[in-house]
């Protein structure tokens, strides 16, 4: 049996046609039922539906033999304990500093709202800035406007968030996109199996 872990939302959504291409369909929606593990068209692989952050400890401890996450989640967790074989080019966007559109560029100490704590810390660090680092679980948006930070790291699609919020985009630090991770005990034992995978998903990626 193959376990793949897979976040609700996007990121699954953008996964099935890419599953559907190696034979593999839930055979349950989960946004219709509460179901936590979907059995798919294969009864060797079964889908574990989990939050997004949560995908690398899955995966890393073997709960998981596979997972799809955003870059971002693996560079947040520290990814090295798994393999990461594959950018599956999905969920595409990128990882920002946005701030009040009226708001000066700041000098000195600052302070960042972010859930992407080490990711932010390396980034201002990287760049001889202050930063004191505001660990939020969502809606970073809020922060600069109510004066709990003077910016915030976070992910920018569309950019209608941030403009809904009076926020601008302000500097870049990565592009982000879906990669798939392996556990590495399992790329051992289940070697076939899972090489058969890459291989189905490297050619499905191959023709877009
Ligand atoms: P947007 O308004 O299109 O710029 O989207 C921004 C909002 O969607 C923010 O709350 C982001 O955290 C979230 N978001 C955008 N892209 C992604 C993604 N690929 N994965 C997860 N969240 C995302």
């Amino acid at each position: 049996m193959l376990t793949i872990a897979v976040s609700k939302g996007r990121i699954y959504e953008e996964t099935l046609p890419l599953l559907a291409e190696a034979g593999i369909t839930p055979i349950d929606d989960p946004k219709k039922c509460r179901k936590l593990i979907l059995q798919t068209s294969r009864d060797d692989v079964q889908l574990v539906i989990i939050r997004a952050t949560d995908v690398p400890t899955f995966v890393e401890y073997g709960a998981a033999d596979l997972g799809i996450a955003g870059k971002d989640v693996l560079l947040e967790h520290g990814a090295d304990s798994l393999y990461e074989p594959l950018d599956l080019n999905i969920a595409c966007c990128r990882l920002m500093t946005a701030a009040h559109k009226d708001a000066p560029e700041q000098r000195g100490r600052i302070r960042v709202a972010t859930k992407y704590v080490k990711i932010a810390q390396s980034y201002f660090a990287s760049k001889g800035i202050q930063a004191e680092i505001i660990k939020l679980y969502g809606s970073m948006e809020l922060a600069p406007l109510v004066g709990l930070a003077d910016c915030i790291v976070d992910l920018v699609d569309t950019g209608n968030t941030l403009k809904a919020n009076d926020l601008e985009p302000r500097e870049l630090i990565m592009n982000i996109s879906s990669r798939l991770v392996v556990n590495k005990a399992a790329m051992k034992m289940k070697h076939a199996a899972i090489a058969a995978l890459l291989s189905q998903f490297e050619q499905t990626l191959a023709k877009r």
